[in-house]
């Protein structure tokens, strides 16, 4: 496909480029934050930094005109955002799972009343979500969650359970819920996508998990009877509604995130020169190796969203990046030699070390084939749908 930025999406660059460089100074703090290994940092600060994106009206701009507040801008336009937004190292956004993940949700599979009390305070900045569907012993095999929710005397649907891994639920002001809600069902029937507010000290227990990194970006958060407000698609039709949403966790942000990726090869590039360490010739190699695939998979992101048909796409992108992300962590602390071994700061028991950008980027990415589905499960998808292989045995 050809895909080049017209007239418009210059003037369209022009505008994003002003809009930040006059805005980006008051979040010094939080510039080039919020990126692997540093998601819980800025707190306050990415929260004001998400309610500045909404007042510019840059918080939805992939989403159709519907009066829910955003601006709307084509597809060109959207990767140019992308790249302006990561040439000025812009925060890691506390948005992303309502912005990219709920709202293309409501506005496939919700109602329209939803999408009026959601997607505005969204588009705003202010009203931040998280993702409840991992479970312990229900992650890669998901059907088997045994989060439940029944309606209480007024009607209303309460939930009790537990989930695990929810990243930025100690943020979250909202949770969308994969929960039992057919008593006896079995599998991927009788589940509904439940909307929780998280407000409900007595029924909602957020507990942060430490990461490899020595900090906390997800949690397990434990639902006792908390009230759910709203069900999206229907009650029953869970299953139907997290399996869509998981097929929005890629598209334009893909691309974002890949613009991301560039700088930070970028950076490892820049280490390799300084120490000298580029002169080695595997390390040479190692680079042009990344720098090809990445190329590689921005030809491959920009090809599925212009619309070429192949059914395992998003699992091939998924399998791509997740290896060349956890690549360029190892070829990052490589290039450090001996020294990328040791920690910086003093020992404590709350931090327990002082972790640099490239020490970060690698551990951070060891989950990379994790989450999002991992490689395993990819690849059965890509067995299964893609090549006709026999269905695995559950
Ligand atoms: C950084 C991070 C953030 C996350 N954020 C969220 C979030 O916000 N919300 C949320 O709901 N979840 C989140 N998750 C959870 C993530 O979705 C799960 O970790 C993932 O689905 C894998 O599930 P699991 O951890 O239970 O591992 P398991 O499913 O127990 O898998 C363990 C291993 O067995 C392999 N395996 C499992 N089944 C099969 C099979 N059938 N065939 C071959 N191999 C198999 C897996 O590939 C894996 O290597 C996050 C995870 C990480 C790492």
């Amino acid at each position: 496909m050809e895909f080049g930025f017209g007239e418009q999406d210059e003037v369209f660059r022009g505008e994003a480029r002003a809009w930040l460089e006059a805005h980006i100074g008051r979040f010094a703090g939080v510039v080039g934050r919020g990126g692997p290994g540093s998601e819980h940092e800025g707190g306050a600060e990415r929260r004001a930094w998400e309610s500045e994106l909404g007042s510019g009206g840059w918080i939805g701009i992939g989403w159709p005109e519907g009066g829910y507040g955003n601006r709307v801008a084509t597809l060109t336009q959207q990767v140019v955002w992308a790249e302006e937004y990561a040439r000025v190292r812009a925060p890691g956004r506390y948005g992303h799972i309502g912005e990219n993940l709920l709202a293309p949700t409501l506005l496939a599979h919700g109602s329209e009343e939803q999408r009026r009390r959601f997607l505005p305070p969204i588009a705003r900045g202010e009203e931040l979500w998280c993702q409840g569907y991992s479970e312990p012993g229900a992650g890669s095999d998901l059907a088997s969650l045994r989060t439940s929710a029944a309606r209480d005397g007024d009607g209303r649907w309460r939930v009790s359970g537990q989930k695990v891994w929810t990243s930025l639920a100690h943020e979250a002001d909202w949770c969308f819920v994969l929960a039992r809600t057919e008593p006896g069902s079995r599998r991927h029937h009788g589940l509904s996508f439940l909307l929780v507010p998280m407000d409900q000290p007595e029924c909602v227990d957020v507990r942060p998990i430490r990461q490899l990194t020595g900090t906390s970006e997800f949690n397990e958060v434990f639902f006792d009877g908390a009230v759910a407000e709203s069900v999206v698609g229907g009650e029953g039709s869970g299953w139907r509604v997290a399996m869509g949403l998981l097929g929005f966790e890629r598209g334009v942000s893909t691309l974002a995130q890949q613009i991301g990726f560039q700088e930070e090869l970028r950076g490892v590039v820049r280490d390799a020169v300084a120490s000298g360490a580029v002169r080695d010739p595997v390390i040479a190699d190692r680079i042009v190796r990344l720098w090809a695939e990445l190329r590689t998979m921005r030809w491959n992101a920009l090809r599925t969203l212009g619309g070429a048909e192949n059914a395992g796409a998003p699992s091939v992108a998924k399998l791509l990046w997740g290896g060349w992300h956890q690549r360029l962590g190892e070829l990052a602390l490589r290039v450090r030699g001996a020294a990328a071994a040791v920690g910086a700061g003093d020992w404590t028991a709350d931090a327990p070390y002082e972790l640099d950008e490239q020490q970060r980027l690698f551990l951070f990415s060891r989950a990379d084939t994790i989450y999002g589905g991992s490689d395993e499960i990819q690849r059965t998808i890509i067995a299964e749908r893609v090549l006709g292989l026999p269905r695995e045995a559950l």
